[in-house]
Order: structure tokens, then C-alpha cells, then sequence
């Protein structure tokens, strides 16, 4: 099938031709997929995006009427996707489910670690030469409560990663999942498991009813001095009033590999320029907060996976073989 692959970096051009290995015609394009640059897609079959590629209904429409009729996406969430304008357009639009649930939860604990052992300062003090240890005090992960919100392929990770420092854990999700509570896991309801948690850690996907599902209030329910991680998706946290909370130091610690308002920022080097959007801005100047530009997905196993399950959706929707991992309403 011709098809189009917006967001194109490098890596993904790797992996991509070699699961492809000649089958679909692909163009590449560096391009982030939106109302501008849909009119690019004319006259392919198939789309393929990412996370921060904005397919609304405006955006489906264009891609409809350039005969587009599947859009693949190359990531698991698809809240960047109109359901329902694809829907009506007659789109088909497929995701990558699973592709390293390991990858994001490792990354989850390392921002966990680096937070508590302060290994950004750390190793910046040390290549200055600069061996006091005032100011890199931790704690013993060891008998402390997580609380993991979400506890789907991601989040039961975390929860058997974390089970295995040592820690107590609490789940929150509208579906238990056995494997979890087999581990030892309790499930709560969110404010049991905001009062009582030392880390909170996001692993819930983006919807109507989780955005900014840590809000002001949520943050006022929680332990003074959390550590909050958000490894999911940005919009799940409302990030003035993390800020707010980081100043009171009811936040003591936070972790991101996702933001909000990513978009415009992620996956470039923008470091000969300056950042616009002094909410993020401000969020830079906390000794005690650690973000990575949505990397936590970042891994060889992982490219290699989603890459193969692209083509497997790609010649699914084509020859009606094969599993198509569609997304519907
Ligand atoms: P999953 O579908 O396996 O699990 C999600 C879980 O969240 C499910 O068990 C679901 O019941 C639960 N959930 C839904 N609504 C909830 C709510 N209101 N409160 C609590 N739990 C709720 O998904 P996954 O593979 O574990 O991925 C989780 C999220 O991680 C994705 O939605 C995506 O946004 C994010 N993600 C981030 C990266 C990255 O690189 N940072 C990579 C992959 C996925």
C-alpha cells in the first residue's frame, strides 16, 4: 500500500524498512500530520503518525477526500485521533497495543531513582569536581507506599518492579487486574491511595475522564512531599497546579517524560532557540524536578515491535489477513 509516514525520524525509517523489507511503497516525511500538511497525503492509501501528530476532524477530512482510508498509528494511545470523523469519513485507524510495556515502565523507575538519589545533580557535581554530599539525601525505597494509577500491560510493570524494592503497593483502575493484586498489590479507591501513597505514578490513558485527573484538589489529598511521576500522557496533570504545589513543596518530587503541551516542543532540538511557553519554562527551574521529552517508549525491543506490528496493520487492512489492531469508539 502507499503510505505516508508523518513524524519520520531516522530510527523510525530503520526499523520501518526493515519490517517492511520492500512490501509497501513509503514515503517519508519529517512533518508533523495537521491541517496544514494533510493535503500531503493525497493520493496514499494509508497514513502512519505518532503521538504528537493532530488528527482532528478537519485534518480527516482532507486525508478522506485524498483518498486516505487507514490511518496507522505507530504508538498505543490514540487520543490524538477523531474517532468519530474517521468514523464517518469511512477511515479505519489502527494502533501498536503492545509493544514494550517494559520500556515505559523501566523508565517510569528511573525517573523514580534519579529523583530520590538526585542522580541529575549528582553527576553534574561530580564532573565539576565537587564531591560533598549535602543535598543528595534519599530515601530506602524499601517500605514506602507507591500508588500506580492505571494498571493495564504499563503499570502492572511498575507494580512488579516496585514489589520487588521492597515497596507496598496500591492500584487504582476501574478494572483490577488479577496479575496485580497477585503480586500484593491492594486496589483503592484514589483518594485512599493519594492520602496514603509516597509516589503516584500515572499509567491511565488520556480520556475525558482522567484529564487532569491531578488537578489542585487531588494534589491537596496527598502526602506533603510526594513524588509524582507521569510517564502517560501530559493533559493527565494539570501543570499550574503541580507548579503551585511545587513552590508550597506539597509536590517534593516530580517526574515527567510527557507534557501537555508537548506538541510544539518534543522530539527536536530546539536548543539554539528559546522556549516559548514559560509554563514549562518555570517548570526547568525545580532542582527536584527531572523531565525527559517522551523517550520513556525509547527502546530498540520497542521500535523493533512497533514497527512490525505497522506492517502487520498495513497488510492486514490491505489483503483482510492477519490481525488488524483497529481502534473504534
Ligand atoms: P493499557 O490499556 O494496557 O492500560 C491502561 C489501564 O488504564 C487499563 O487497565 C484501564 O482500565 C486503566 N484506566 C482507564 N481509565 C482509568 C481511570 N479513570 N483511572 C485509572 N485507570 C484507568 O495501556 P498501557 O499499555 O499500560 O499504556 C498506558 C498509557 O501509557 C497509554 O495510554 C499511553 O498514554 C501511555 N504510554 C506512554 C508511553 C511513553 O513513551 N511515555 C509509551 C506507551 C504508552
Amino acid at each position: 500500500m502507499r503510505t505516508v509516514i508523518f513524524s519520520a525520524k531516522p530510527y523510525d525509517r530503520t526499523f520501518l524498512d526493515a519490517a517492511n523489507g520492500g512490501r509497501h511503497h513509503f514515503t517519508y516525511l519529517e512533518t508533523r500530520l495537521e491541517r496544514e500538511s494533510a493535503p500531503l497525503a493525497a493520493g496514499h492509501d494509508a497514513v502512519c503518525v505518532f503521538v504528537n501528530d493532530a488528527v482532528d476532524a478537519e485534518t480527516v477530512t482532507t486525508l478522506a477526500k485524498g483518498g486516505t482510508k487507514l490511518i496507522a498509528l505507530r504508538c498505543a494511545g490514540y487520543n490524538n485521533v477523531d474517532l468519530k470523523a474517521a468514523g464517518e469519513h469511512g477511515l479505519t485507524v489502527a494502533r501498536v497495543p503492545a509493544y514494550s510495556p517494559h520500556a515505559v515502565a523501566e523508565h517510569t523507575v528511573a525517573l523514580m531513582l534519579s529523583l530520590n538519589r538526585k542522580i541529575h545533580r549528582a553527576y553534574a557535581r561530580v564532573r565539576e569536581g565537587n564531591f560533598a554530599l549535602e543535598g543528595l539525601l534519599g530515601f530506602d525505597m524499601h517500605g514506602r507506599t507507591a500508588g500506580v494509577i492505571g494498571t493495564g500491560k504499563i503499570g502492572e510493570r511498575v507494580a512488579a518492579i516496585l514489589t520487588g524494592f521492597g515497596c507496598r503497593v496500591l492500584a487504582h483502575d476501574p478494572f483490577e487486574n488479577p496479575a496485580v493484586t497477585a503480586l500484593g498489590a491492594r486496589y483503592v479507591g484514589l483518594p485512599d491511595l493519594f492520602a496514603e501513597s509516597d509516589v503516584v505514578t500515572l499509567h491511565c490513558p488520556l480520556t475525558e475522564a482522567t484529564h487532569h485527573l491531578v488537578d489542585g484538589e487531588a494534589l491537596a489529598g496527598m502526602k506533603d512531599g510526594v513524588m509524582l511521576i507521569n510517564t502517560s500522557r501530559g493533559a493527565l496533570v494539570d501543570t499550574p497546579a503541580v507548579i503551585d504545589a511545587l513552590k508550597s513543596g506539597k509536590v517534593g518530587y516530580l517526574g515527567l517524560d510527557v507534557y501537555e503541551e508537548e506538541g510544539p516542543l518534543f522530539f527536536e532540538d530546539r536548543s539554539a532557540r528559546l522556549i516559548q511557553d514559560d509554563v514549562f519554562s518555570r517548570l526547568l527551574t525545580f532542582p527536584n524536578v527531572v523531565i525527559t521529552g517522551h523517550q520513556a517508549f525509547f527502546t530498540r525491543e520497542a521500535l523493533r515491535n512497533i514497527a512490525e506490528t505497522t506492517i502487520q496493520n498495513i497488510t492486514a487492512f490491505e489483503t483482510g489477513q492477519g490481525t488488524l489492531h483497529a481502534v473504534t469508539l
